[in-house]
């Protein structure tokens, strides 16, 4: 199946300075279709060169009207922008069910959350502001929120809509030049939200896309002495190397690396309730989520009903071609699949208590995965420990308050927790002590609300996305201290 394309942008150019631009060197590289493992169709190779282009064209515009544009201003263009996202939902969802392999519905809501960014950041971009400080007699202080200037942005390719709202919509609200490499595996509503942006009158150089391969753009990108700011959502490895190379340069980062998120069921939880939660936050978007609640934490006296409720609905599970909408589509590409393949098969010693199907029309080149569920696993084992990023969860007893939050906190990782458990004291006494950037009480949200700051601990990253805090993350703080006895 070749690519249905309900937009005009040629997706083998870059968007660069306002224009659609082939790459420098002429290359293209391949992407696949999910669910098919076809080709879709081809995109851009964008290089080193094309990022120095877009961060020269990121500088024009800051030096230009963009740079000159008020907050009042940003935000109108951000609130066009958020209408045009709304107004083409369906066909953002489309580009991405193909793309990504996301089933609609969950491609729809990525598309409807990054409307409601923009809708979030215009409102915000004129109510943002310093402060004046007392200080000695004679002298008034105040502070100024500042762009950094050009904001590298490098995203994967699981929630690309989503990740674009939450990081580059904060950045276009500060003022900032943006420029975005999205993941060679998937780049295409990347270049629809740059054709969308266009259209709701940012001026050229405000957003600049550059789809390539890690390696060569990305690394281009976090390394370029013309970037002030990189944010960068993926790997602890790529992590690692996008931090290292941001500090050649002295610049802050921003990452979001993932997680062993857990959710924490106690005896007097309301069981029915959590149960749609305890499975969807570990199968959304086939558990290739950094959020995911890969890990479900269950008091030993209510283990065996958790468990068996959990089975039963897995067993209901179908996996199929996005465009067919079940709940879990294939993964991004057969490397992933290979990658999720292999921690199932490290797992033969383990208690796979319940699994979901393929559907059999599902094309069997597609980069299908059964979901499953295991029982009783060690704290120790992979499963516990790292991230799979695929539609797998394990469920574990414990056996009283701090034995839960031992396992709990037992990963290197620090994202997000839930709590489940009617007790008042126990939610605020364990909210604190949870290691993690977000907790959620008798709730989970995989990535949460726009409004709701996001980010990690330890190896899940630092910084902060989402809601106002975002907006603190990608502006530079200036103290301006006059004397005037
Ligand atoms: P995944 O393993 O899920 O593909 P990565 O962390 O490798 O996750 O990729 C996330 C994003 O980082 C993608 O846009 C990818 O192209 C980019 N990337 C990969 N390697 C590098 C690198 N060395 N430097 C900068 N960006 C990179």
């Amino acid at each position: 199946m070749s690519l249905s394309m309900p937009f005009t942008f040629d997706p083998g150019a870059c968007f660069i300075g306002g224009q659609w631009v082939a790459p420098a060197n002429r290359e293209q590289l391949s992407l696949s279709n999910p669910s098919t493992g076809a080709e879709l169709c081809q995109i851009a190779h964008g290089s080193a060169a094309d990022i120095d282009t877009a961060v020269n064209a990121a500088q024009d515009a800051l030096d230009g009207e963009w740079g000159r544009a008020t907050a009042l201003q940003r935000g109108r263009w951000l609130a066009a922008l958020g209408k045009l996202v709304q107004d083409r939902v369906e066909d953002l969802a489309a580009l991405e069910a193909q793309d990504v392999g996301k089933p609609l519905t969950q491609a729809r809501a990525d598309a409807v959350a990054l409307a409601r960014y923009c809708e979030f950041y215009s409102g915000a971009a004129d109510k943002v502001h310093g402060d004046t400080l007392p200080y000695l007699e004679g002298y008034t202080v105040y502070t100024l929120r500042e762009p950094h200037g050009v904001t590298g942005h490098i995203i994967p390719w699981n929630y690309p809509m989503q990740i674009i709202g939450r990081s580059v919509g904060a950045a276009l609200t500060m003022g900032n030049a943006v420029v975005l490499k999205p993941a060679e595996q998937a780049c295409l509503t990347a270049l629809a939200f740059a054709e969308l942006a266009q259209q709701a009158g940012f001026p050229p150089g405000a957003i600049n896309v550059v789809p390539g391969l890690g390696a060569e753009a990305g690394a281009a990108l976090s390394a370029h002495t013309g970037v002030q700011h990189i944010s960068f959502t993926g790997s602890v490895q790529t992590g690692m190397s996008v931090q290292q190379a941001a500090g050649q340069n002295v610049i802050p980062v921003t990452l979001e690396l993932g997680g062993k998120s857990a959710q924490l069921v106690f005896e007097d939880a309301d069981i029915e309730a959590a149960m749609p939660f305890l499975i969807n936050a570990g199968i959304q978007n086939a558990g290739q989520t950094c959020s995911a609640a890969s890990r479900i934490l269950v008091h030993r006296s209510i283990y065996s009903t958790v468990v068996s409720k959990m089975a039963k609905q897995y067993q209901q599970l179908r996996v199929g071609d996005a465009m067919q909408d079940f709940s879990i589509g294939p993964l991004i590409s057969e490397q992933q699949k290979q990658r999720v393949q292999s921690f199932i098969n490290n797992a033969s010693d383990l208690n796979c208590v319940a699994e979901g199907q393929i559907d059999s029309a599902a094309s069997n080149t597609g980069f299908f995965v059964k979901p499953m569920l295991f029982a009783d696993v060690p704290a120790e084992h992979a499963l516990a420990q790292q991230e799979v990023f695929g539609p797998v969860q394990v469920v574990m007893p414990f056996d009283d308050d701090d034995h839960a939050l031992a396992l709990a906190n037992g990963t290197e990782f620090g994202l997000v927790a839930a709590i489940w458990s009617r007790d008042g004291a126990r939610q605020m006494r364990l909210a604190k002590k949870l290691r993690a950037g977000q907790v959620f009480i008798n709730n989970y949200g995989a990535g949460g609300g726009v409004e709701l700051p996001f980010g990690g601990v330890g190896k899940s990253g630092h910084g902060r996305e989402k809601g106002f805090e975002a907006l603190y993350g990608m502006s530079a703080l200036k103290t301006v201290a006059a004397r005037h006895d």
